[in-house]
């Protein structure tokens, strides 16, 4: 067992000093686990007071429902152990007022029982209770032969509704009965895909293979309905609808709220895929969503998995739904009948008016070729890169360019090549949208940089391409903070730059000035295998990089390369 905890006999406890620490409007019943809005005596005689609990580790229930809107008090019993007669009772005499109060109370024996003999207890004192059971699991047939089926994450849905009725003043009768058809209106049914440990315990309460999942399994470990192998998400996200759909007879233009609840360690990212499998599939099932709440509600410790609950809606009880609530951890959902909003850039990425396809001057030809050859190069050479990679970085850069690479070859019929200042701008806003990663950033400011200088040069000159070289080349310093002699492609880039420039102003041919720029950018590629990394994830690895040479160097020395013999 691998827990943030001191002491496993603690772990409640220590759990119920934070959360009063944490939010000052919450306090905590002396001596007991039970946590009570701070205002609870200044309201007591004017709205109903509500308390829920249970066991603890299904946490935020219940302590972080306490709040105006929402439950009154919360009372924690052990790790999955319902709280003592007593806990509940110090609970209801916290809050006890005129109005009276109400118990919501998840459907397990242990709870109906404490719960049932607190409110006994208090009714003698003369202190008004009603007590309402959850039961939405639908995973359990309702029969009379097990203790029933059993209350999870609709309870918090409950809560949320009898806290809005009773803090718009309803009697108790009144939030009562809301609660009751409220509860008798939501159906759930959970999926586990890892068990959890109670801390106490130390062991996980089950087992599940490592491809299996347990459909309609309890929050507290307790057997679903079936264990079976891991499927796509959305395959189980149907198989809990439909259970879920059947046991409602829920139908066309029936209006519901969907929640989606994390039982404790599913990432986030997965409760997205899931609601929005689920958000799909109701709608094409003809169903109004009119709300869809997405987060941990109801958890049971680090349990992975989720729960769906659907709850039938009308408008009064959309209205509670939306009611303001101060509890931490509730989280309001907006209007599903809002009208998608559609998105306008400010500025929408032109494709360039310019001709474009064959070319049809001398310069278009040759750019076309070097970019053709640039590419093919990169292609080629993306296993080797990727090896490289790996061993210094993260081993994407082979499949990063390669991609890129394929990218440009498909785009190059619409690159006006005639016009070199455009394509380096069009090949800059491409790379940028599909190379990704460190490279895919620093090559589009290559492009673009060169693009902008060759724009107010004359392109049909070698030394605008010269000036244009050298812009670009400051540019990926300037964006990625890096120079020289760092270990980036910047080896290459650097003195591949300076090289040409040199070779150009000394009168060589062009296509000699790029063969030695190339040469340069080679020797400068090489040299990386000396130097220490300070920039880019090689950074991380300090002196395991030694010898082996920075693959954006290698890559950049490979395209320049592959482009030299097609300067005309
Ligand atoms: P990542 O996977 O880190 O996003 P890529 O795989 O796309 O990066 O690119 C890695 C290459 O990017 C490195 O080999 C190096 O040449 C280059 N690089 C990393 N950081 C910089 C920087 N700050 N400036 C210039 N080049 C860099
Ligand atoms: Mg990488």
């Amino acid at each position: 067992m691998k827990k943030l905890i001191n002491r496993p006999e603690a772990v409640v406890e220590e759990m119920v000093e934070g959360l009063v620490a944490i939010d000052p409007r919450l306090v905590r019943v002396p001596g007991q686990t039970v946590v009570v809005r701070g205002d609870a005596t200044a309201i007591r005689d004017r709205q109903v007071a509500l308390i829920s609990g249970g066991g603890s580790g299904h946490e935020p229930a219940h302590a972080g429902y306490v709040g105006r809107g929402m439950l009154t008090a919360a009372v924690a019993g052990e790790v999955f152990t319902s709280p003592s007669p007593d806990a509940v009772l110090a609970a209801i005499q916290a809050v006890a007022g005129k109005a009276g109060v109400l118990l919501i109370v998840k459907n397990y024996t242990g709870d109906r029982l404490n719960f049932g003999l607190a409110a006994e207890m208090a009714r003698a004192q003369g202190i008004a209770v009603e007590m309402v059971i959850v039961a939405d699991d639908v995973a359990l047939a309702a029969t009379t032969e097990n203790a029933g089926r059993r209350g999870i994450a609709g309870t918090i849905l409950v809560h949320k509704v009898a806290g809005a009725a009773a803090e718009a003043g309803a009697s108790l009768a009144e939030v009562a009965a809301e609660a009751r058809a409220t509860a008798d209106a939501v159906g759930t049914v959970g999926v586990a895909l890892s068990p959890c440990t109670v801390p106490a315990s130390g062991k996980p309460g089950f087992t599940l293979g490592d491809d299996e999942i347990e459909l309609g399994l309890g929050i507290h470990g307790e057997p679903g309905v079936r264990r079976g192998p891991l499927e796509p998400a959305d395959a189980l996200v149907d198989q809990i609808l439909e259970a879920i759909i059947s046991d409602a007879k829920l139908d066309h233009n029936d209006r519901v709220v969907l929640l989606v609840n994390n039982l404790g360690g599913s990432p986030t990212m997965e409760l997205a895929i899931v609601a929005r499998h689920a958000l799909a599939t109701l709608e094409k099932r003809g169903l109004i969503v009119e709300r869809a709440y997405v987060g941990t509600f109801l958890s049971a410790l680090e349990m992975a998995g989720v729960s769906l609950s659907l709850l039938r809606v009308d408008d009064t009880r959309l209205a509670r739904l939306d009611a303001v609530t101060e509890a931490p951890a509730w989280h309001p959902a907006p209007p599903r009948s809002h009208a998608r909003i559609t998105l306008t850039p400010a500025a929408e990425i032109q494709a360039s008016s310019l001709p474009s396809g064959q070319p049809r001057t001398p310069l278009g030809t040759a750019i076309r070729a070097a970019i053709t050859a640039a590419a093919e190069a990169l292609i080629a050479s993306a296993p080797r890169l990727t090896a490289l990679d790996q061993v210094v970085g993260d081993g994407d850069l082979g499949i990063n360019l390669e991609r890129g690479a394929r990218a440009v070859l498909n785009a190059m019929d619409t690159l006006p090549v005639d016009d070199p200042a455009s394509t380096l701008h069009q090949l800059g806003l491409l790379l940028q949208r599909v190379l990704g990663g460190t490279s895919g950033a620093l090559y589009a400011v290559f492009f673009l940089r060169a693009s902008a200088r060759l724009k107010v040069l004359d392109a049909k000159t070698p030394r605008a391409w010269a000036d244009a070289f050298q812009a670009a080349t400051s540019a990926i310093a300037e964006l990625g903070g890096a120079q020289p002699g760092d270990r980036t492609m910047l080896d290459a880039l650097t003195p591949a730059s300076k090289t040409f420039s040199t070779s150009l102003y000394a009168g060589h041919p062009l296509r000699d000035a790029l063969a030695s720029a190339a040469a340069a950018a080679q020797l400068g590629a090489e040299a990386t295998a000396n130097l220490p990394p300070r920039r880019g994830r090689s950074s991380y690895l300090g002196e395991r990089t030694l010898g082996h040479p920075d693959p954006g160097a290698i890559a950049a020395a490979i395209w320049l390369q592959a482009i030299a013999p097609h300067a005309k």
